[in-house]
Protein backbone atom coordinates (compact mmCIF):
# COMPACT_ATOMS: atom_id res chain seq x y z
CA UNK A 1 0.00 0.00 0.00
CA UNK A 2 3.09 2.66 0.76
CA UNK A 3 4.76 1.59 -2.43
CA UNK A 4 0.94 2.69 -4.41
CA UNK A 5 0.58 6.07 -2.30
CA UNK A 6 4.15 6.57 -3.26
CA UNK A 7 3.98 5.32 -6.81
CA UNK A 8 0.55 7.54 -7.14
CA UNK A 9 2.60 10.80 -5.47
CA UNK A 10 5.02 10.63 -7.62
CA UNK A 11 2.35 10.73 -11.15
CA UNK A 12 0.63 13.31 -9.17
CA UNK A 13 3.92 15.43 -8.83
CA UNK A 14 4.92 14.52 -12.89
CA UNK A 15 1.36 15.39 -13.48
CA UNK A 16 2.06 18.99 -11.42
CA UNK A 17 5.13 19.56 -12.86
CA UNK A 18 3.74 19.45 -16.39
CA UNK A 19 0.92 22.19 -15.88
CA UNK A 20 3.47 24.47 -13.85
CA UNK A 21 5.59 23.93 -17.25
CA UNK A 22 3.82 24.40 -19.68
CA UNK A 23 4.22 27.80 -20.45
CA UNK A 24 7.94 27.47 -19.49
CA UNK A 25 10.43 25.22 -19.99
CA UNK A 26 8.31 22.71 -21.59
CA UNK A 27 10.31 19.61 -20.20
CA UNK A 28 8.13 17.00 -19.52
CA UNK A 29 5.13 16.49 -22.72
CA UNK A 30 1.99 15.63 -22.03
CA UNK A 31 2.71 11.99 -23.71
CA UNK A 32 5.80 11.43 -21.17
CA UNK A 33 2.78 12.07 -18.36
CA UNK A 34 0.41 9.98 -19.79
CA UNK A 35 2.99 7.41 -20.34
CA UNK A 36 3.49 7.50 -16.68
CA UNK A 37 0.23 7.45 -16.01
CA UNK A 38 -0.23 4.25 -17.95
CA UNK A 39 2.60 2.23 -16.57
CA UNK A 40 1.23 3.29 -13.22
CA UNK A 41 -2.42 1.70 -13.87
CA UNK A 42 -1.29 -0.94 -15.23
CA UNK A 43 1.40 -1.83 -12.58
CA UNK A 44 4.22 -1.95 -15.56
CA UNK A 45 6.73 -0.03 -13.16
CA UNK A 46 9.18 -2.19 -12.45
CA UNK A 47 12.12 -0.19 -11.27
CA UNK A 48 11.65 -1.43 -7.50
CA UNK A 49 13.02 -4.71 -8.31
CA UNK A 50 16.58 -4.74 -9.91
CA UNK A 51 19.03 -6.78 -10.81
CA UNK A 52 22.72 -6.67 -10.34
CA UNK A 53 24.45 -9.67 -11.97
CA UNK A 54 27.75 -10.94 -10.18
CA UNK A 55 28.81 -13.58 -12.61
CA UNK A 56 26.86 -16.13 -15.31
CA UNK A 57 24.08 -17.42 -13.04
CA UNK A 58 24.89 -15.62 -9.65
CA UNK A 59 23.58 -11.93 -8.94
CA UNK A 60 21.94 -9.63 -6.17
CA UNK A 61 18.72 -8.80 -6.55
CA UNK A 62 16.88 -5.88 -4.41
CA UNK A 63 13.41 -5.92 -4.51
CA UNK A 64 11.68 -2.66 -2.61
CA UNK A 65 13.47 -3.44 0.71
CA UNK A 66 14.81 -6.92 0.28
CA UNK A 67 17.58 -7.90 -1.04
CA UNK A 68 18.71 -11.53 -1.84
CA UNK A 69 21.15 -13.21 -3.57
CA UNK A 70 21.16 -16.07 -6.33
CA UNK A 71 23.12 -18.84 -6.91
CA UNK A 72 25.98 -17.05 -4.75
CA UNK A 73 29.62 -17.92 -5.99
CA UNK A 74 32.61 -16.68 -6.66
CA UNK A 75 33.66 -16.30 -2.85
CA UNK A 76 33.10 -13.17 -0.20
CA UNK A 77 35.42 -11.00 -2.93
CA UNK A 78 32.41 -11.31 -5.02
CA UNK A 79 29.98 -9.55 -2.36
CA UNK A 80 32.35 -6.91 -1.12
CA UNK A 81 30.53 -4.02 0.11
CA UNK A 82 27.19 -5.45 -1.18
CA UNK A 83 24.11 -5.19 1.20
CA UNK A 84 23.82 -8.68 3.32
CA UNK A 85 20.78 -10.92 1.93
CA UNK A 86 17.39 -11.58 3.45
CA UNK A 87 17.97 -14.96 2.06
CA UNK A 88 19.31 -17.19 -0.77
CA UNK A 89 17.84 -19.15 -3.50
CA UNK A 90 19.97 -22.01 -5.20
CA UNK A 91 18.77 -23.43 -8.41
CA UNK A 92 20.90 -26.74 -9.07
CA UNK A 93 23.59 -28.91 -7.97
CA UNK A 94 26.74 -27.57 -10.87
CA UNK A 95 29.55 -25.34 -9.50
CA UNK A 96 28.16 -22.50 -10.99
CA UNK A 97 25.20 -22.84 -8.98
CA UNK A 98 26.29 -24.51 -5.03
CA UNK A 99 29.81 -23.28 -3.41
CA UNK A 100 29.56 -24.11 -0.74
CA UNK A 101 32.57 -22.30 0.12
CA UNK A 102 31.36 -19.03 -1.27
CA UNK A 103 28.19 -19.87 1.35
CA UNK A 104 30.92 -19.92 3.92
CA UNK A 105 32.47 -17.07 3.31
CA UNK A 106 29.53 -14.87 3.16
CA UNK A 107 29.16 -15.25 7.12
CA UNK A 108 25.41 -16.05 6.70
CA UNK A 109 24.37 -16.69 10.36
CA UNK A 110 20.97 -18.51 10.11
CA UNK A 111 19.79 -16.53 6.92
CA UNK A 112 17.31 -19.00 4.94
CA UNK A 113 18.72 -20.63 2.15
CA UNK A 114 16.25 -22.23 -0.53
CA UNK A 115 17.28 -25.48 -2.47
CA UNK A 116 16.25 -28.56 -4.32
CA UNK A 117 16.90 -31.73 -1.89
CA UNK A 118 19.98 -32.78 -4.17
CA UNK A 119 21.98 -29.52 -3.13
CA UNK A 120 21.06 -29.60 0.79
CA UNK A 121 22.96 -33.23 0.30
CA UNK A 122 26.68 -31.26 -1.15
CA UNK A 123 25.89 -28.44 1.87
CA UNK A 124 27.97 -29.28 4.99
CA UNK A 125 25.36 -30.49 8.20
CA UNK A 126 26.27 -27.39 10.12
CA UNK A 127 24.12 -25.36 7.10
CA UNK A 128 21.13 -27.87 7.74
CA UNK A 129 19.39 -25.78 10.16
CA UNK A 130 19.53 -22.83 7.06
CA UNK A 131 18.09 -24.94 4.54
CA UNK A 132 14.36 -24.51 3.21
CA UNK A 133 13.81 -27.63 1.13
CA UNK A 134 11.83 -26.90 -1.80
CA UNK A 135 11.58 -29.75 -4.63
CA UNK A 136 9.60 -29.01 -8.04
CA UNK A 137 5.87 -27.30 -7.49
CA UNK A 138 5.90 -26.89 -3.87
CA UNK A 139 5.70 -23.21 -2.41
CA UNK A 140 6.73 -21.55 0.73
CA UNK A 141 6.37 -17.65 2.00
CA UNK A 142 9.40 -15.94 3.36
CA UNK A 143 9.83 -12.50 4.23
CA UNK A 144 6.62 -11.30 2.57
CA UNK A 145 7.25 -13.41 -0.50
CA UNK A 146 5.57 -16.43 -2.23
CA UNK A 147 7.76 -18.55 -3.28
CA UNK A 148 7.10 -21.87 -6.38
CA UNK A 149 9.64 -24.01 -7.43
CA UNK A 150 9.20 -24.54 -11.21
CA UNK A 151 11.30 -27.45 -13.04
CA UNK A 152 14.07 -27.17 -14.89
CA UNK A 153 15.03 -29.81 -17.09
CA UNK A 154 16.76 -30.70 -20.64
CA UNK A 155 14.45 -31.95 -23.34
CA UNK A 156 14.38 -34.84 -24.83
CA UNK A 157 14.22 -35.59 -20.87
CA UNK A 158 16.80 -38.64 -20.32
CA UNK A 159 18.37 -39.21 -16.87
CA UNK A 160 21.71 -38.89 -17.81
CA UNK A 161 20.86 -35.18 -19.10
CA UNK A 162 22.75 -32.50 -18.27
CA UNK A 163 19.61 -31.15 -16.36
CA UNK A 164 17.46 -34.23 -15.29
CA UNK A 165 13.81 -33.11 -14.68
CA UNK A 166 13.02 -33.13 -10.34
CA UNK A 167 16.45 -32.50 -9.48
CA UNK A 168 16.65 -28.24 -9.78
CA UNK A 169 14.43 -25.91 -9.63
CA UNK A 170 13.26 -22.47 -11.36
CA UNK A 171 11.99 -20.01 -9.06
CA UNK A 172 8.95 -18.24 -9.11
CA UNK A 173 8.94 -15.30 -6.46
CA UNK A 174 5.65 -13.34 -5.98
CA UNK A 175 5.29 -10.02 -4.02
CA UNK A 176 2.70 -6.42 -4.20
CA UNK A 177 1.46 -7.93 -7.13
CA UNK A 178 4.87 -8.11 -9.34
CA UNK A 179 5.65 -11.71 -10.66
CA UNK A 180 9.93 -12.55 -11.14
CA UNK A 181 10.66 -15.38 -12.82
CA UNK A 182 14.39 -17.10 -12.41
CA UNK A 183 14.34 -20.03 -15.05
CA UNK A 184 17.16 -21.93 -13.77
CA UNK A 185 19.26 -24.38 -16.15
CA UNK A 186 16.84 -25.22 -18.31
CA UNK A 187 15.35 -25.45 -22.10
CA UNK A 188 12.04 -23.99 -23.36
CA UNK A 189 10.00 -26.58 -21.06
CA UNK A 190 6.22 -26.19 -21.46
CA UNK A 191 6.07 -25.29 -17.38
CA UNK A 192 8.04 -22.24 -18.81
CA UNK A 193 5.74 -21.29 -21.59
CA UNK A 194 2.43 -21.95 -19.76
CA UNK A 195 3.74 -19.24 -17.34
CA UNK A 196 1.42 -16.23 -16.87
CA UNK A 197 1.71 -12.86 -15.98
CA UNK A 198 5.32 -12.55 -15.27
CA UNK A 199 6.77 -9.26 -15.23
CA UNK A 200 10.51 -10.24 -15.11
CA UNK A 201 12.35 -13.20 -16.17
CA UNK A 202 16.06 -14.05 -16.21
CA UNK A 203 16.17 -16.31 -18.84
CA UNK A 204 19.62 -19.08 -19.79
CA UNK A 205 20.33 -19.50 -23.01
CA UNK A 206 24.39 -21.71 -23.59
CA UNK A 207 25.05 -25.19 -25.15
CA UNK A 208 25.09 -27.70 -24.71
CA UNK A 209 23.86 -26.96 -20.95
CA UNK A 210 20.81 -24.92 -21.41
CA UNK A 211 19.19 -24.18 -25.05
CA UNK A 212 19.70 -21.88 -28.34
CA UNK A 213 18.87 -18.33 -28.39
CA UNK A 214 16.33 -19.10 -31.01
CA UNK A 215 14.69 -21.56 -28.53
CA UNK A 216 14.57 -18.99 -25.63
CA UNK A 217 13.39 -16.48 -27.66
CA UNK A 218 10.22 -18.78 -28.90
CA UNK A 219 9.53 -19.17 -25.20
CA UNK A 220 9.58 -15.76 -23.96
CA UNK A 221 7.23 -14.76 -27.41
CA UNK A 222 4.62 -17.73 -26.02
CA UNK A 223 4.60 -16.41 -21.99
CA UNK A 224 5.31 -12.92 -22.66
CA UNK A 225 7.22 -11.12 -19.80
CA UNK A 226 7.18 -7.74 -19.57
CA UNK A 227 10.95 -7.43 -19.10
CA UNK A 228 13.49 -10.26 -19.97
CA UNK A 229 17.01 -10.56 -18.62
CA UNK A 230 19.32 -13.12 -20.62
CA UNK A 231 21.66 -14.67 -18.02
CA UNK A 232 24.12 -17.54 -17.89
CA UNK A 233 24.83 -17.37 -21.59
CA UNK A 234 28.44 -18.67 -21.72
CA UNK A 235 28.36 -21.91 -23.27
CA UNK A 236 31.28 -24.30 -24.19
CA UNK A 237 32.09 -22.58 -27.05
CA UNK A 238 31.72 -18.79 -26.11
CA UNK A 239 28.81 -16.80 -25.63
CA UNK A 240 25.76 -17.28 -26.73
CA UNK A 241 24.59 -14.17 -28.93
CA UNK A 242 22.14 -12.25 -26.78
CA UNK A 243 21.89 -9.17 -29.22
CA UNK A 244 20.18 -11.76 -31.48
CA UNK A 245 17.96 -12.57 -28.52
CA UNK A 246 16.93 -9.22 -27.96
CA UNK A 247 16.45 -8.46 -32.19
CA UNK A 248 14.47 -12.11 -31.97
CA UNK A 249 11.93 -10.97 -29.43
CA UNK A 250 11.77 -7.51 -30.62
CA UNK A 251 11.14 -8.80 -34.01
CA UNK A 252 7.94 -11.10 -32.39
CA UNK A 253 6.65 -8.34 -29.73
CA UNK A 254 7.66 -4.59 -29.44
CA UNK A 255 5.89 -4.68 -25.98
CA UNK A 256 8.37 -7.28 -24.28
CA UNK A 257 11.45 -5.47 -23.41
CA UNK A 258 15.25 -7.47 -23.37
CA UNK A 259 17.79 -5.29 -20.87
CA UNK A 260 21.69 -7.29 -21.40
CA UNK A 261 23.22 -6.46 -18.06
CA UNK A 262 27.37 -7.65 -18.28
CA UNK A 263 27.06 -10.73 -16.51
CA UNK A 264 30.49 -11.72 -17.38
CA UNK A 265 32.93 -8.97 -15.91
CA UNK A 266 36.28 -8.89 -16.89
CA UNK A 267 38.64 -9.95 -13.72
CA UNK A 268 40.88 -7.61 -12.80
ZN1 LIG B 1 24.61 -23.65 -14.89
Amino acid sequence: MKQLITLLSFGFLLISSKNENRETSGEITSAEVEEVSEDLKTGKDLSLISIDPVSHATAIITWGNEVFYIDPTGGAEAFKGKVKPGFILISDIHGDHTDPETLKALNLGDTKIIVPQAVKELLPKEMHAQLIVLNNGETTDLMGFKIEAIPMYNLPEAPDAFHPKGRGNGYLLEKDGKRLYLAGDTEDIPEMRNLKNIDIALIPMNLPYTMTVDQAAEAVLTFKPKLVYPYHYRGKDGFADVEKFKELVNKGNKDIEVKLLDWYPKKK
